[in-house]
Formats: C-alpha cells, sequence, structure tokens
C-alpha cells in the first residue's frame, strides 16, 4: 500500500506563476478526489497548462501550494513521479525509438503495467509497432504518448489536450480508453478545449479563466445553476430582444448567444413556448431548430467566461 492513501489526488492552493512579467496562473485553487474524470476547462491561455506543468513538477511555483498524491512534486518528485502518468501537449519521447518497443520497454519497468497488446489494440497503433516515433503522424504520436502515459497504470494520470487534432474515431478510442481506465481506479485529470469531451468523460468540471478557478463541480451541479430548462432558436441575427422579453413573464431572460442563436431562460411551458411563436410570426421571424434543452456546460461556460470555448 501507498503512504498516504487518505490524501487527495491532487490539492492545489493559491497557486501563482509568472512568466518573466506576465502571470499567467493568479491564485488558483484546485482540488481532485481519487477515482474519476476531472476534466479542466477553459480557453486559450487560461491557464491549463501551466497548472498542470506544475502539479506534474515541471514547474516550480511561485506563490502557493501543490500537493498531489500527498506529495510535493518539486521536492518530493523523486517519490511523485513513479506514481503518475504524464501525457504532454507535444515532445517526451526520443525521436528515434520505435512505437512498440518504446510502449513494451516502458511496460516492463513497472509491477503491474496495463497490457501493451491492449492499448495497441484499443489506440488503433497496430500499424505503427516498427515506425521510428520521428515518422509518425501527429495523431499517431498523440496516440503513443497517451499509451505511453498509462501503460505503468500510474494512480493519477495527467492529459494535456488528449484529443487536440485527433479524427473523430481516434477521439472515441481515447475515450472508451479513458472510461475503461477510471473503471480500473485511476485518477484521470485532463484539460480540454471541447466541452463534449467533457461531458462525456469528467465526474468533475473544473472551469478556469484568467489564471483562477471559476467555477468546479460535476457537470449536473454546475449545469443545474441557472433555469433547470431553456428555449433555443435561431433566427436572423440582431432582434429585438426587449420587445421579445415584454411579451414573456417577468423572470424571463432572453440572450443572443451568438449571432442569430438565442435563448431564452424561465419557466419554459407551452404558453411560453406559444408566447415566443406568435411574437417570431408577428416580427417575420422563422425560429429554426427551436429547442427546449436542458443547461449545457457550453452555456455555463459562456456565462462565467463570456467566450465560447472553441472561439
Ligand atoms: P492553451 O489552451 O492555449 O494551451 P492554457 O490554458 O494551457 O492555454 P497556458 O499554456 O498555461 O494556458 O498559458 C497561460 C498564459 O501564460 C498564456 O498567456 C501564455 O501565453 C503564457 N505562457 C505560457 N507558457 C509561457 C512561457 N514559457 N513563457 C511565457 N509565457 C508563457
Amino acid at each position: 500500500m501507498h503512504d498516504e492513501p487518505a490524501a487527495p489526488a491532487v490539492q492545489v492552493t493559491g497557486l501563482v506563476k509568472r512568466y518573466g512579467a506576465k502571470t499567467a496562473v493568479h491564485g488558483l485553487d484546485l482540488a481532485v478526489a481519487r477515482g474519476g474524470v476531472t476534466a479542466v476547462l477553459g480557453p486559450n491561455g487560461a491557464g491549463k497548462t501551466t497548472t498542470i506543468e506544475v502539479c506534474e513538477g515541471y514547474r516550480r511555483p511561485d506563490e502557493g501550494s501543490v500537493r498531489v498524491l500527498g506529495l510535493d512534486p518539486v521536492t518530493q518528485g523523486a517519490a511523485l513521479r513513479p506514481r503518475i502518468g504524464v501525457m504532454l501537449q507535444s515532445g517526451g519521447v526520443y525521436p528515434g525509438a520505435r512505437a512498440e518497443e518504446m510502449l513494451r520497454h516502458t511496460a516492463a519497468l513497472h509491477a503491474h503495467p496495463v497490457s501493451p497488446d491492449l492499448l495497441i489494440e484499443r489506440l488503433g497503433l497496430e500499424s505503427c509497432g516498427r515506425t521510428p516515433y520521428r515518422r509518425l503522424s501527429g495523431g499517431q504520436q498523440q496516440r503513443l504518448a497517451l499509451a505511453m502515459a498509462v501503460v505503468g497504470r500510474p494512480e493519477l494520470v495527467f492529459l494535456d489536450e488528449p484529443t487536440a487534432g485527433l479524427d473523430p474515431q481516434a477521439r472515441h478510442a481515447t475515450w472508451d480508453l479513458v472510461r475503461e481506465l477510471r473503471a480500473d481506479g485511476m485518477t484521470v485529470v485532463l484539460t480540454t478545449h471541447f466541452m463534449d469531451e467533457a461531458e462525456q468523460l469528467a465526474d468533475q468540471v473544473v472551469i478556469i479563466d484568467g489564471g483562477r478557478t471559476i467555477a468546479a463541480g460535476t457537470p449536473d451541479e454546475l449545469c443545474r445553476g441557472g433555469a433547470e430548462n431553456t428555449l433555443r432558436f435561431s433566427g436572423r441575427p440582431g432582434l429585438d430582444l426587449a420587445s421579445l422579453l415584454n411579451a414573456l413573464p417577468a423572470d424571463s431572460l432572453a440572450a443572443e448567444l451568438t449571432p442569430g442563436m438565442y435563448r431564452i431562460e424561465g419557466k419554459i411551458n407551452p404558453q411560453l413556448l406559444a408566447t415566443v411563436t406568435s411574437w417570431c410570426a408577428q416580427h417575420g421571424v422563422m425560429p429554426d431548430h427551436l429547442a427546449v434543452e436542458r443547461r449545457t456546460l457550453e452555456d455555463v461556460f459562456l456565462e462565467l467566461t463570456g467566450k465560447e470555448l472553441r472561439a
């Protein structure tokens, strides 16, 4: 058994990290319990990679406290490294090494590895066996980096943008593998730009922006924060929402999320639906894609940051 069975997987408090005059992370808090998948979600430049690299021991915090599996990644890195897996956004692999050799070699260094054959099969790496790393395609390098990060069956694995640039089939294969690893008891922390990835995989979501944590919780908790249901439709951009709101019950909200995409929050019932469609009819608007939906992480993100994730 390990020394700190009760320690959370990750506990970051008040992390500050500067690059010269630029402060990339401004007092960020992050708590990850053992087990499950935590998605760290944020727009470009939010500080995701910096935070993860501090947790991995690749960067020293300027301020704040960082504990990973109860250990300080800077001063106790030697004890921590064998217990965590790391998938960087790029690099970290000897360019001349052959894919399969590298994976089998890494597996052989661990007492209870995940089977390299299983990883090769799950991640569709069969054709890469004898190819040197540098000759693999970007997507193949990425899948191999994922396999390398998890083959030692670490207690905790950090995946930085694991599916960025992958085709849909490879993305789904990656998601399936992450689900299997979670079921096997591995704690997974991943950064992502993709809302659907967080919705598909995450037990916990941490939204960061401008180097700070701005929300955290299960996807359900985050989505329940506001109105339960929303009504969405698309129409021509720039509709007069003040006039539409006049026709709706007082506690309703209306927003143009992106040009021509509208969302109404409030008590969404048949009467409200009828009011909206009749307002549209009076104003010559065809409400396309009219739908009553639950709030999504995308809505929450947009409300909190004012940004679209992939903008
Ligand atoms: P992305 O999704 O684009 O990777 P991110 O959320 O991972 O973004 P970081 O890579 O942590 O964000 O970057 C946070 C801020 O720090 C950004 O403004 C970035 O330009 C800056 N930054 C990151 N690395 C360095 C560095 N080595 N030197 C100087 N500035 C850096």
